[in-house]
């Protein structure tokens, strides 16, 4: 557990217009924040923490998350793909070419050289908070999502 340094971002997501981005870890899991899209409530993801200088790479992952407006039953999926640590660390140039499909514009995050698949690899962390939460925001908050599909029962 972190505990109180500006050093650190959380991925925090709006329910209000679905976007995420990184915040300063100043709040807390569970503490709301303004979204800095549409200015509503938006809470902090429980999950992995990172630096300022995560915060473009997570703008760009959600960006590409964002504009492919993936079904719910698909989020879920990837999500729950995501969520399997040891994959995403063992093989991460895999799962993304998985990913692709669904969201072709992840493609910068393919590895070029060596050492960058670290950078993939935290990328998948980002994408997993981000798809999570959506996950999350369909179950608690139904009648803000088109066509929920997933019960939590
Ligand atoms: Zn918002």
């Amino acid at each position: 557990m972190v505990t109180s340094s500006t050093n650190y971002y959380v991925p925090t997501h709006c329910p209000g217009c679905m976007r995420a981005f990184l915040t300063p870890d100043r709040a807390g899991a569970g503490v709301s924040v303004s979204c800095k899209n549409c200015g509503g409530l938006a809470r902090v993801v429980p999950g992995e923490v990172y630096r300022a200088e995560d915060a473009v790479l997570f703008a760009k992952i959600e960006a590409a998350f964002d504009s492919v407006d993936l079904p719910l039953a698909e989020t879920f999926h990837i999500a729950t793909e995501l969520a399997n640590v040891l994959e995403r660390t063992r093989s991460p140039n895999m799962l993304l070419r998985r990913l692709l499909l669904p969201v072709p514009g992840l493609r910068f995050l393919k590895p070029t050289h060596p050492g960058e698949e670290e950078l993939l690899v935290r990328g998948m962390g980002m994408l997993l908070a981000i798809a999570a939460a959506r996950v999350q925001q369909a179950v608690e908050w139904p009648q803000l999502t088109p066509s929920p599909g997933i019960s939590d029962d």
